[in-house]
């Protein structure tokens, strides 16, 4: 088989686009292939009413970093979206993330000193030292009223496992402020891209060849002889033929539904964090653009296990996996002409900002 390209990219998530990108600009022939019947990864969105429908998930773009901010934005506007979930424990409603309106509607606190009293008087005599888990990081921020009621059963629905049984990191992705302020990421920029993900991923892969319905795993042998080098966005126990064992992985299933309403819920993101309620989420896409249609739709969010097939959403960063996650990583060395990166071949919870920040270094070590 012939060296027809300087790249060939698997995966067309925002990794790949990005790296592909760069690559053609730096006047690289590039093929990217996707196993999926569509690119754009877990950016894409379907039109469904008018509406784009986050097909995996809600996504809402966040950096601090300008020159990241300032790289998407060629690529679509951003619209000013501001996301405020908020949180329903058996029909009551709370603002996330944790801050002074939580806490008034907790305990009627007005001023950030009453506030600051009353989570320490909470804490004090857990015996609380250094947080080894996710229940004691959370129990350490908030206390037990709001870890009970608004982390706990959220965290084992979503993780399927005992909040005693994860990292601590996970939490800590969440803000905790003592302002009146609902926003849920302390970023300085954020928003939705005007006319969806597809823009940026379209933007991104213009000119370049690509193909869907493609496994680069069933035909890696052919695959790797058509480049000089590639890129694998793809699951990293995979690639190696998972011989180390399998890296664990949460998944979730989306339960789309059209409504003939104007408006169902108020609001883009309402976290249900009862025991009861078997879904997380409920997102109402429009919000998302603050749409007009005359309908709507919603995805209910129901966390899941992985098996192999299902789609692999989150990484589950814990001492096992991570110490599998190195051996891996060691085997890496040994390909010299492959480039591993994004969410899945590094197994990190990433988001996108991070992806497109990994992408920029990766583009200045291998093109410029
Ligand atoms: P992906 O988007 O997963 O792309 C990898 C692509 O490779 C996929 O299309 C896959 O089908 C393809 N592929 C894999 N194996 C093969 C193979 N063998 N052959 C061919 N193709 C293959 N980030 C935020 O910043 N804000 C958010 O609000 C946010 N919300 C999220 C919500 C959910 C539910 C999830 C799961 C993630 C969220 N993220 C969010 C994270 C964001 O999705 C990722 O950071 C980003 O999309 C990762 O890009 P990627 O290119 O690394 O991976
Ligand atoms: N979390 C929670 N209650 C909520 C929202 C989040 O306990 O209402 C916890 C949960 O453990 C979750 C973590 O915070 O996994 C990170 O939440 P984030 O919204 O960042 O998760 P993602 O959007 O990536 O699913």
């Amino acid at each position: 088989m012939n060296v027809e390209y300087d790249y060939l990219i698997v995966g067309s998530g925002l990794f790949g686009a990005i790296f592909a990108y760069e690559a053609k600009k730096n006047g690289k022939k590039c093929l990217v292939i996707e196993k999926r019947n569509h690119l754009g990864g877990n950016v894409f969105c379907k039109k469904i009413e008018d509406i784009n429908v986050h097909a995996y998930g809600a996504h809402i773009f966040h950096t601090n970093d300008k020159k990241i901010w300032n790289y998407i934005n060629q690529f679509a506007e951003f619209n000013g979206y501001i996301n405020s979930p908020l949180a329903n424990y058996n029909g009551e409603l709370f603002n996330l993330p944790f801050n002074m309106n939580t806490f008034y509607q907790f305990w009627k606190t007005t001023t950030p000193q009453e506030a600051q009293d009353k989570i320490a008087s909470q804490v004090m005599g857990l015996n609380i030292g250094e947080p080894q888990n996710l229940e004691e990081q959370a129990l350490a921020l908030v206390g037990p009223d709001i870890y009970k009621k608004l982390i706990k059963h959220y965290t084992e629905k979503q993780w399927g496992r005992k909040a005693t049984s994860l990292p601590a990191f996970l939490i800590r992705r969440l803000p905790l402020r003592f302002t009146f302020n609902n926003n849920y990421f302390n970023d300085r920029y954020q928003g939705i891209p005007v006319g969806g993900y597809n823009k940026i991923i379209n933007g991104l892969l213009e000119g370049i060849e690509t193909r869907i319905n493609i496994d680069y795993i069933a035909d890696r042998d052919e695959l790797q002889s058509i480049a000089k080098k590639i890129v694998y966005t793809g699951k990293i126990d995979e690639f190696f033929n998972y011989q180390f064992g399998e890296l664990e992985y949460r998944s979730l299933r989306f339960d789309e539904e059209v409504l003939k309403i104007k408006n169902f819920q108020g609001n883009a993101v309402v976290n249900y964090c009862d025991p009861f309620t078997p879904f997380t989420r409920i997102i109402e896409h429009k919000h998302f653009e603050f749409g007009n249609q005359p309908t709507t739709v919603i995805s209910r969010e129901y966390p899941m296990a992985y098996k192999k097939g299902s789609e692999a959403f989150y990484p589950i960063n814990d001492l096992a996996n991570n110490t599998k996650l190195e051996k891996y990583n060691q085997l890496k060395l040994n390909f010299p002409n492959f480039i591993f990166g994004g969410r899945l071949a590094e197994y990190r919870y990433y988001d996108m900002h991070q992806i497109v920040g990994a992408a920029l270094q990766l583009v200045k070590r291998e093109l410029i």
